[in-house]
């Protein structure tokens, strides 16, 4: 094949034409044109390495031919050396200026023209290599900024972040940094109650104020979905006002009270620690705080790095302990003030693990809420509580309801309903006999979803139970609005009826509009006569404590019952005999 570059002679004079012919025949293939027209067309096939053109051609004259191949996408690029301009600048100028590469002018002496041709050729070469350059080092500026950046934001990727911060702890060794690591509590209700828009409106603004509030000293980056994390030097920020900036943006944005940064800080001692590292210890400190409405930040101490070591103990042994048994119900009864029996229990589940001892619920439900473990622990316990109340009545022809934690991740369970109406029917219940307590903060995170799914239990007929309540933000107002049965008020209130009269007063309101409403009240944790005779003189009746009873293993559990029913079935054949 004939791989020499091809050059477009276009000259309406043949003699002319003959003459470069006679130059280039040897390194090019050379293609004719005798007129404007011919050579426009010829250049439009493409392949053409050069164009020799002569100026004044007769059918389209001056620069018209030379405009025509500039304006074509197929010859713009290709180099024109232009025969026969008049020898004046003002001419090369104009030439020049429409983009011809450059001049020609007979006597041709084949020498001298080769050697022009030759340069021509090389500047275009060494113009596309430049051109070509420069766009794959625009396209690696890109492909690094989107390779470092977070997409939505526009700040720093986790990856580039840990790199980054890294490098510049370990340049700067004299310098002491902090890692703050940010966090938004109930993010996902904004997702869900807004739009998305408004959610990812959240995100960037917030992470155009740590950008700034960084400035040249360190990075912000995104670490991922609402987790934001930066490292500065330790007396760039201060963390209340950094706290009270934050906030006024969120404010800004017509965000809910409740929906909020919180901050862990880990002031780093070794620069060297892998930077991922640094921000697991300051997201340590960051879950001390998470959701409390008074402190928004805390500090990293070595206390964390132990719980996190129980956290890996938990999270590594769950799967085993369920399987082999470990997790057990554990049931406190509930009594009524007025007859002293028993009414109702809670499941309370415990580990009681082979070398640990036993394990109390508050150490690891928070870790399998987490991790999600908690739905299958918590429909062991159903079923565990299930099979209680089917043996119970089996050998006592009774059942005393008892209640049963669901935690708000079971929610998000789509079989939550099936399955729950499957365990009753197997194990021969009414939906009554299990009552659901839903604890209050669910509420108030997804709200919408938590009330349908509590209105569907109850159009199945279980009882379902407002947990912990008063011990969120829910008001007073909210009660109407709440499709459940029964409020079981937190502890919290019960430690501040001693304290002073406020509380004595809005818990007395509480029961009056919840009695009113024709909910049934629990109050629990209650330890004291003083508790007793308070919570008796407002009208609560149904106490679950220390005072009546621990959590009680099962079989302890079976068996104050069994009593109970046992004296009550005495106290009613008391009252039913005649005197004698
Ligand atoms: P909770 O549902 O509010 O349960 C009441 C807690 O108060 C229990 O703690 C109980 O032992 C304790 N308590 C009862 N009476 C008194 C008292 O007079 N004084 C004091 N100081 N405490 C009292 P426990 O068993 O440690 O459970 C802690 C939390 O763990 C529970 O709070 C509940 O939120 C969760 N939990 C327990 N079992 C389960 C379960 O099976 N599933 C789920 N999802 N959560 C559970
Ligand atoms: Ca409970
Ligand atoms: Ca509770």
């Amino acid at each position: 094949m004939d791989d020499r570059p091809v050059m477009l002679l276009a000259s309406d004079v043949a003699s002319e034409r003959e003459a470069l012919v006679g130059i280039f025949q040897d390194s090019f293939i050379m293609r004719e044109a005798s007129s404007g027209q011919e050579a426009i067309s010829v250049a439009q096939e493409g392949n053409i390495a050069i164009i020799l053109l002569r100026y004044d051609l007769e059918d389209v004259p001056g620069f018209a031919v030379l405009e025509a191949l500039k304006a074509d996408p197929m010859s713009q690029d290709v180099p024109v050396v232009l025969l026969n301009l008049p020898n004046n600048t003002e001419a090369e100028a104009e030439a020049v200026k429409r983009g011809a590469a450059d001049v020609l002018r007979p006597p041709y002496a084949s020498a001298l023209a080769r050697v022009r041709v030759r340069n021509v050729r090389a500047n275009t070469e060494n113009e596309w290599r430049k051109l070509e350059q420069r766009a794959k080092d625009q396209q690696i500026v890109e492909m690094n900024r989107y390779i470092e950046r977070d997409p939505l934001t526009g700040i720093l990727n986790r990856t580039t972040f840990y790199r980054r911060a890294a490098s510049l702890m370990q340049t700067n060794s004299t310098v002491e940094y902090v890692i703050i690591y940010l966090n938004i509590s109930f993010f996902k209700v904004i997702n869900d109650q807004y739009r998305v828009e408004m959610g990812d409106l959240v995100l960037k603004t917030s992470a155009t104020y740590f950008k700034s509030v960084v400035g040249g000293d360190g990075y912000a980056a995104r670490i991922d979905a609402d987790r934001f994390a930066l490292c500065v030097p330790k007396d760039a920020i201060e963390m209340d006002s950094f706290i009270a900036g934050i906030d006024g943006i969120l404010e800004g944005l017509s965000v809910p009270h409740n929906i909020r940064f919180y901050a862990g800080i880990y002031p780093v001692e070794n620069a060297f620690l892998p930077v991922d590292q640094m921000c697991d210890r300051a997201q340590m400190a960051l879950n001390r705080v998470k959701s409390n409405y008074l402190q928004r930040y805390a500090y990293y101490d070595k206390s964390m790095r132990d719980t996190m070591y129980e956290e890996q103990m938990i999270t590594r042994n769950m799967e085993y302990a369920l399987s082999h048994r470990q997790f057990q119900v554990y049931l406190q009864p509930i009594y009524n003030l007025h007859t002293n029996h028993i009414v109702s229990a809670e499941a309370l589940v415990r580990w009681i693990h082979p070398e640990k001892g036993l394990i109390s619920p508050g150490k690891f439900i928070p870790i399998f809420e987490q991790n999600g473990f908690i739905t299958h622990l918590d429909r062991f316990i159903w079923e565990e509580v299930c099979r209680l109340l089917h043996d119970f009545r089996r050998q006592y022809g009774t059942v005393i309801p008892v209640s049963v934690n669901l935690s708000r991740v079971d929610f998000y369970q789509a079989d939550l309903m099936d399955f729950l109406l499957g365990l009753v029917h197997r194990y021969g219940l009414q939906p009554r006999d299990l009552k659901l307590e839903v604890t209050e903060s669910a509420y108030t995170e997804n709200p919408r979803q938590i009330m349908e799914i509590v209105r569907q239990f109850r159009h199945h007929g279980f009882l379902v139970l407002m947990d912990d309540f008063g011990s969120g933000y829910s008001s007073l107002n909210m009660l109407k609005e709440l499709p459940v049965d029964i409020l079981k008020i937190d502890m919290a209130f019960v430690r501040n009826i001693e304290k002073g009269k406020r509380a004595r007063i809005i818990l007395a309101s509480i029961v009056q509009m919840a009695k009113r409403l024709g909910m049934d009240i629990v109050v629990e944790g209650v330890e004291t006569k003083e508790q007793i005779d308070y919570l008796d003189s407002v009208g609560c009746e149904d106490i679950q404590g220390y005072y009546f009873s621990k959590p009680l293993p099962q079989e302890e559990y079976a068996e104050k019952l069994a009593d109970d029913i046992a004296s009550q079935k005495k106290e009613q054949e008391e009252t039913c005999r005649p005197p004698q």
